[in-house]
Protein backbone atom coordinates (compact mmCIF):
# COMPACT_ATOMS: atom_id res chain seq x y z
CA UNK A 1 0.00 0.00 0.00
CA UNK A 2 1.64 2.77 -1.23
CA UNK A 3 1.55 6.16 1.11
CA UNK A 4 -0.18 9.00 -0.05
CA UNK A 5 -0.36 12.77 0.71
CA UNK A 6 -3.93 13.26 -0.85
CA UNK A 7 -7.26 11.47 -0.69
CA UNK A 8 -7.58 9.04 -3.48
CA UNK A 9 -10.72 7.52 -4.40
CA UNK A 10 -13.13 8.74 -1.44
CA UNK A 11 -14.32 12.09 -0.55
CA UNK A 12 -13.45 14.32 2.33
CA UNK A 13 -14.46 17.72 3.54
CA UNK A 14 -12.69 20.73 3.51
CA UNK A 15 -13.70 23.82 5.69
CA UNK A 16 -12.36 27.66 4.67
CA UNK A 17 -13.44 29.63 8.10
CA UNK A 18 -12.80 32.85 8.78
CA UNK A 19 -13.94 36.26 9.90
CA UNK A 20 -15.68 38.83 7.45
CA UNK A 21 -13.68 40.09 4.62
CA UNK A 22 -10.73 36.99 5.10
CA UNK A 23 -11.25 35.80 1.49
CA UNK A 24 -13.04 32.84 2.36
CA UNK A 25 -15.53 33.06 -0.60
CA UNK A 26 -12.63 33.91 -2.74
CA UNK A 27 -11.12 31.15 -1.57
CA UNK A 28 -13.98 28.68 -2.48
CA UNK A 29 -14.32 30.02 -5.86
CA UNK A 30 -10.89 29.59 -6.77
CA UNK A 31 -11.19 25.53 -5.56
CA UNK A 32 -14.45 25.10 -7.31
CA UNK A 33 -12.88 27.05 -10.58
CA UNK A 34 -10.07 24.44 -10.57
CA UNK A 35 -12.44 21.79 -10.39
CA UNK A 36 -14.39 22.54 -13.11
CA UNK A 37 -11.22 22.99 -15.20
CA UNK A 38 -10.82 19.04 -13.90
CA UNK A 39 -13.69 18.91 -15.68
CA UNK A 40 -15.51 17.36 -12.55
CA UNK A 41 -19.00 18.25 -12.02
CA UNK A 42 -19.77 21.22 -9.12
CA UNK A 43 -22.74 22.18 -7.51
CA UNK A 44 -22.74 25.20 -4.90
CA UNK A 45 -25.14 25.74 -2.30
CA UNK A 46 -25.56 28.79 0.00
CA UNK A 47 -28.51 29.31 3.02
CA UNK A 48 -31.60 31.10 1.93
CA UNK A 49 -31.19 33.99 4.48
CA UNK A 50 -33.57 36.10 2.76
CA UNK A 51 -36.46 34.88 0.87
CA UNK A 52 -37.47 38.33 -0.49
CA UNK A 53 -33.93 38.13 -2.17
CA UNK A 54 -33.24 35.92 -5.15
CA UNK A 55 -29.33 35.52 -4.88
CA UNK A 56 -28.66 32.77 -7.53
CA UNK A 57 -25.02 33.21 -6.68
CA UNK A 58 -22.24 33.67 -4.32
CA UNK A 59 -20.10 36.99 -4.42
CA UNK A 60 -16.48 37.87 -2.76
CA UNK A 61 -16.03 41.40 -1.70
CA UNK A 62 -13.82 41.72 -5.27
CA UNK A 63 -16.62 40.79 -7.26
CA UNK A 64 -15.49 37.25 -8.23
CA UNK A 65 -19.19 35.62 -8.44
CA UNK A 66 -20.35 31.88 -9.51
CA UNK A 67 -23.68 30.27 -9.96
CA UNK A 68 -25.18 28.76 -6.63
CA UNK A 69 -28.30 27.23 -5.25
CA UNK A 70 -29.89 28.91 -2.71
CA UNK A 71 -31.46 25.92 0.11
CA UNK A 72 -34.09 26.69 2.78
CA UNK A 73 -31.96 24.04 4.88
CA UNK A 74 -29.27 21.65 4.63
CA UNK A 75 -31.02 18.20 3.79
CA UNK A 76 -32.48 20.36 0.58
CA UNK A 77 -28.41 19.97 -0.67
CA UNK A 78 -29.16 16.04 -0.70
CA UNK A 79 -32.44 16.77 -2.06
CA UNK A 80 -31.06 19.16 -4.98
CA UNK A 81 -27.93 16.86 -5.63
CA UNK A 82 -27.08 15.50 -9.46
CA UNK A 83 -25.66 12.59 -9.40
CA UNK A 84 -23.47 13.29 -11.73
CA UNK A 85 -21.71 15.77 -9.39
CA UNK A 86 -18.18 15.05 -7.81
CA UNK A 87 -17.52 18.65 -5.94
CA UNK A 88 -19.84 20.22 -3.64
CA UNK A 89 -19.63 24.10 -2.27
CA UNK A 90 -21.32 25.11 0.51
CA UNK A 91 -20.85 29.11 1.23
CA UNK A 92 -22.42 31.08 4.50
CA UNK A 93 -22.65 27.77 6.33
CA UNK A 94 -22.44 28.85 9.85
CA UNK A 95 -26.17 29.90 9.35
CA UNK A 96 -27.42 26.62 8.35
CA UNK A 97 -28.50 24.43 11.27
CA UNK A 98 -26.21 21.70 12.79
CA UNK A 99 -27.98 19.51 10.24
CA UNK A 100 -25.39 20.59 7.78
CA UNK A 101 -22.98 18.69 9.75
CA UNK A 102 -24.07 14.54 9.07
CA UNK A 103 -25.37 16.24 5.44
CA UNK A 104 -21.50 17.13 4.57
CA UNK A 105 -20.34 13.43 5.89
CA UNK A 106 -22.68 11.67 3.81
CA UNK A 107 -21.95 13.42 0.73
CA UNK A 108 -18.44 13.09 1.57
CA UNK A 109 -18.69 8.99 2.87
CA UNK A 110 -20.15 8.53 -1.05
CA UNK A 111 -17.14 9.66 -2.26
CA UNK A 112 -17.89 13.31 -2.80
CA UNK A 113 -15.71 16.39 -2.53
CA UNK A 114 -17.21 18.79 0.11
CA UNK A 115 -15.45 22.83 0.52
CA UNK A 116 -17.65 24.70 3.12
CA UNK A 117 -17.04 28.43 4.04
CA UNK A 118 -18.17 29.86 6.60
CA UNK A 119 -17.73 32.23 9.87
CA UNK A 120 -16.53 30.69 13.11
CA UNK A 121 -17.02 33.40 15.01
CA UNK A 122 -19.98 35.31 15.21
CA UNK A 123 -20.02 39.03 15.96
CA UNK A 124 -19.05 38.53 19.80
CA UNK A 125 -16.21 36.59 18.78
CA UNK A 126 -18.39 33.33 20.13
CA UNK A 127 -18.36 29.78 17.73
CA UNK A 128 -20.64 30.22 14.76
CA UNK A 129 -23.33 28.11 14.15
CA UNK A 130 -22.67 24.76 13.15
CA UNK A 131 -19.19 25.57 12.47
CA UNK A 132 -17.34 24.79 15.15
CA UNK A 133 -18.49 20.78 14.22
CA UNK A 134 -17.83 21.03 10.80
CA UNK A 135 -14.03 22.32 11.58
CA UNK A 136 -13.84 19.00 13.81
CA UNK A 137 -14.82 16.30 11.41
CA UNK A 138 -13.53 17.86 8.24
CA UNK A 139 -10.33 16.32 6.75
CA UNK A 140 -8.82 20.00 5.86
CA UNK A 141 -8.78 22.86 7.26
CA UNK A 142 -7.89 26.64 6.31
CA UNK A 143 -8.32 29.34 8.95
CA UNK A 144 -8.22 32.92 6.28
CA UNK A 145 -7.42 36.01 8.61
CA UNK A 146 -8.20 39.44 6.97
CA UNK A 147 -6.65 42.80 7.94
CA UNK A 148 -7.41 44.48 10.76
CA UNK A 149 -8.88 47.93 9.89
CA UNK A 150 -7.94 49.86 12.84
CA UNK A 151 -4.01 48.80 13.32
CA UNK A 152 -3.33 46.16 9.94
CA UNK A 153 -2.49 43.32 12.23
CA UNK A 154 -3.76 39.83 10.44
CA UNK A 155 -7.69 39.87 11.82
CA UNK A 156 -9.76 36.96 13.10
CA UNK A 157 -13.04 38.63 14.08
CA UNK A 158 -15.56 40.44 12.65
CA UNK A 159 -16.76 43.99 14.33
CA UNK A 160 -20.55 44.99 14.16
CA UNK A 161 -19.78 49.12 13.36
CA UNK A 162 -23.28 50.13 13.21
CA UNK A 163 -26.02 50.71 16.07
CA UNK A 164 -28.54 49.94 14.36
CA UNK A 165 -28.62 46.11 14.37
CA UNK A 166 -32.42 45.80 13.59
CA UNK A 167 -32.60 45.53 10.10
CA UNK A 168 -31.36 42.84 8.31
CA UNK A 169 -27.87 44.53 6.46
CA UNK A 170 -26.82 42.49 3.37
CA UNK A 171 -24.40 45.08 2.10
CA UNK A 172 -21.48 43.88 4.16
CA UNK A 173 -18.68 46.66 4.54
CA UNK A 174 -21.46 49.44 6.34
CA UNK A 175 -21.91 46.98 8.82
CA UNK A 176 -18.92 45.38 9.93
CA UNK A 177 -15.18 45.42 9.69
CA UNK A 178 -12.33 42.62 10.37
CA UNK A 179 -10.40 43.65 13.55
CA UNK A 180 -7.77 41.74 15.74
CA UNK A 181 -8.41 40.57 18.86
CA UNK A 182 -6.77 43.90 20.55
CA UNK A 183 -9.07 46.39 18.61
CA UNK A 184 -12.40 43.79 18.19
CA UNK A 185 -14.72 45.63 21.20
CA UNK A 186 -17.94 43.82 22.09
CA UNK A 187 -20.64 44.22 24.48
CA UNK A 188 -21.44 47.68 22.82
CA UNK A 189 -23.25 46.34 19.95
CA UNK A 190 -26.89 45.37 19.75
CA UNK A 191 -27.91 41.44 20.03
CA UNK A 192 -27.87 40.54 16.74
CA UNK A 193 -25.97 37.90 14.53
CA UNK A 194 -23.95 39.43 11.30
CA UNK A 195 -25.72 38.76 8.02
CA UNK A 196 -23.69 39.12 4.81
CA UNK A 197 -23.10 39.08 1.64
P1 LIG B 1 -15.21 36.60 2.94
O1 LIG B 1 -16.00 35.62 2.12
O2 LIG B 1 -14.27 35.95 3.89
O3 LIG B 1 -16.08 37.62 3.64
P2 LIG B 1 -14.39 37.62 0.38
O4 LIG B 1 -13.76 36.46 -0.32
O5 LIG B 1 -15.79 37.96 -0.01
O6 LIG B 1 -14.26 37.42 1.95
O7 LIG B 1 -13.54 38.94 0.13
C1 LIG B 1 -12.16 39.01 0.31
C2 LIG B 1 -11.71 40.34 -0.27
O8 LIG B 1 -12.20 41.40 0.55
C3 LIG B 1 -10.23 40.57 -0.29
O9 LIG B 1 -9.59 39.97 -1.38
C4 LIG B 1 -10.15 42.09 -0.37
O10 LIG B 1 -10.27 42.48 -1.71
C5 LIG B 1 -11.41 42.56 0.34
N1 LIG B 1 -11.22 43.18 1.66
C6 LIG B 1 -11.97 44.18 2.14
N2 LIG B 1 -11.63 44.50 3.39
C7 LIG B 1 -10.60 43.68 3.74
C8 LIG B 1 -9.81 43.51 4.92
N3 LIG B 1 -10.01 44.26 6.02
N4 LIG B 1 -8.87 42.55 4.93
C9 LIG B 1 -8.66 41.79 3.84
N5 LIG B 1 -9.37 41.91 2.69
C10 LIG B 1 -10.34 42.83 2.63
MG1 LIG C 1 -18.05 35.30 1.92
ZN1 LIG D 1 -6.06 45.67 15.35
Amino acid sequence: MAVQALPRDIGWIEVVCGPMFSGKTEELIRRLRRAAYARQQVQIFKPKIDTRYADIEIVSHNKERLAARPVGNADEILEQLDPRTAVVGVDEAQFFDHRVVPVCQQLADRGLRVIVAGLDQDYRGLPFGPMPELLAVAEFVTKALAICMVCGNPAGRSQRIVRDGGQVVLGAEEAYEARCRRCHKVGEEPPQQPRLL
